[in-house]
């Protein structure tokens, strides 16, 4: 008789906790996973896919306005919000019922319960104990809120996809890639929107000509930029509305208050400080190359061990770790160029090194850059603009970054990834032929350096 019921124990059905499970019980390993709030975890039901299909309905405003010069007569159209908020439920409802399909018919068990480590080889759900030789901990993030007075009355991204009526006025609070999408959404869906963020730019990290970029053409859309600006406190008042106090002493009021400052390791109430394992000082778990914590029974992996936090790394992962387990062989992941998106309006696609790291890390760099109209505004009168830029090291002529703001940037920085990966010089980009007429062939266009 096996001496544990499970090989693999996973806690959390999201993205890193699905693949592993089921990657696993292809292995031919009995398979635990447990979940305790819903099937395909942040991603599907309060990340990603969501988000995605917010930002489609937000598009549709100027789709409406940029048609008209097409000869599209359209007039009267009115955003009906719990049309949208109920069909995304319907679709996000659809896919939990999926991810539970592919857990059962993969011949994983699913336990329905939020589940804690009771020892290295225990899990306890709803009071029943599971054994298990390996534990695997894929338990992502949870929104972060500061403690501000008022801290009650605001929302997160956990809440945002669900309100029972769309506010006329917002305050998205933060400036990383969340909140710079939600402040597009809500403008584009007809919200007075308003963005606060305690730091001179918003998207840290990113290209500082693709933050200025996107700064400009946000304002465009109408948003609200508070740069520098750090709320103090939120009072309810006597109407429902929230006035918004800042530490400057000026005041605003709005009917929503949502707030992207960040998320935290969801390690609450799981026994890991019981167990000794070992946390970073931001709450994530530590682990080695193969995914393993301090305590040589429990794994971890996805958002829950820190960044970068993104769905398609957290699938990595959980393929390399299972990989591992079967041919003994260290867990393979290469951590650059991930190529990333921001679905702000324009999106921005990015992969490789922005022109800052790459000088910061004594790389002499050759920049190229192509800033235009695209083609369907030409005709719109939208003054929406596109940015390219690829960032070249000198004395390889190896492209390191490509960089984009514009319609479908994430869409076209995929591929640059690929390209990226396989090493692609600078020359290889001159010697490949654009597909005409697209904004992507600039890629391939740019002769002129405007710097180095
Ligand atoms: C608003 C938003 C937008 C995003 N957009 C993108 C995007 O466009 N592209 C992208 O790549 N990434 C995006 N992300 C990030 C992406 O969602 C995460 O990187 C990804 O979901 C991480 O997967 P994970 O498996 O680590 O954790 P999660 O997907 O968070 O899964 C963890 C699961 O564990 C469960 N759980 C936690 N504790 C317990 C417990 N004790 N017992 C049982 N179950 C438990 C949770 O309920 C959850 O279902 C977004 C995130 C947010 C919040």
């Amino acid at each position: 008789m096996a001496e544990y019921e499970f090989d693999l124990f996973v806690i959390g059905a999201g993205s890193g906790g699905v693949r592993a499970a089921r990657m696993a019980a292809s292995q031919g390993m009995r398979v635990a996973v447990a979940e305790d709030r819903y099937m395909g975890g942040t991603c599907v039901n309060v990340g990603c896919v969501p988000k995605k299909l917010f930002v489609y309905a937000s598009g549709y405003s100027e789709n409406f306005d940029d048609a008209r010069a097409y000869g599209w007569k359209n007039s009267g159209a009115n955003f009906d919000w719990p049309t949208l908020r109920d069909n995304n439920a319907k679709e996000i409802s659809r896919l939990n019922g999926i991810y539970r399909n592919l857990l059962n018919n993969s011949g994983v068990t699913v336990i329905d319960g939020r589940a804690s480590i009771a020892d290295p080889h225990r899990v306890v759900v709803d009071g029943r104990d599971y054994t298990a030789e390996r534990i695997l901990v894929a338990t992502g993030g949870w929104p972060f809120i500061p403690e501000i007075p008022g801290r009650e009355f605001v929302l997160t991204s956990n809440e945002v996809f669900s309100m029972e009526a769309f506010p006329k006025r917002v305050l998205v609070v933060g400036g990383g890639y969340i909140a710079v999408e939600f402040a597009g959404i809500f403008a584009g869906l007809g919200a007075d929107t308003h963005l606060s963020y305690r730091r001179d730019l918003f998207l840290r990290g990113f290209d500082r000509d693709i933050r200025n970029f996107v700064r400009d053409e946000v304002v465009k859309k109408g948003i609200d930029l508070k740069f520098n600006h750090q709320v103090k406190a939120i009072e309810k008042l006597q109407d429902g509305s929230l006035l918004v106090h800042d530490e400057d002493g000026s005041s605003l009021n709005v009917d929503t208050v949502l707030y992207a400052t960040g998320r935290k390791a969801n390690t609450v109430g799981l026994g890991l400080e019981q167990q000794g394992v070992v946390l970073h000082k931001d709450g994530t778990i530590s682990v080695d190359d193969n995914f393993r914590t301090n305590v040589h029974s429990i794994y971890a992996l996805g958002d829950v061990t820190g960044e970068p936090q993104l769905t398609p790394v957290a699938l990595a992962e959980a393929m390399a770790l299972v990989k591992h387990w079967r041919t003994g062989n260290t867990a393979e992941i290469d951590y650059n160029n991930i190529p990333t998106a921001v679905f702000c309006q324009p999106n921005i696609g990015t992969v490789g090194l922005s022109e800052e790291e790459a000088r910061d890390s004594g790389i002499s760099v050759t920049v190229f850059k192509s800033e235009f109209r695209p083609m369907r505004h030409t005709v719109s009168g939208n003054t929406e603009r596109t940015l390219m830029k690829l960032v070249v090291d000198s004395s390889t002529d190896k492209v390191i970054g490509v960089h984009m703001v514009g319609d479908d940037a994430g869409e076209i920085i995929q591929g640059m990834a690929i390209a990226l990966k396989a090493g692609a010089t600078k020359k290889t980009f001159d010697e490949t032929i654009g597909i005409h007429p697209t904004a992507a062939e600039e890629f391939v266009t740019m002769r002129a350096p405007v710097g180095s």
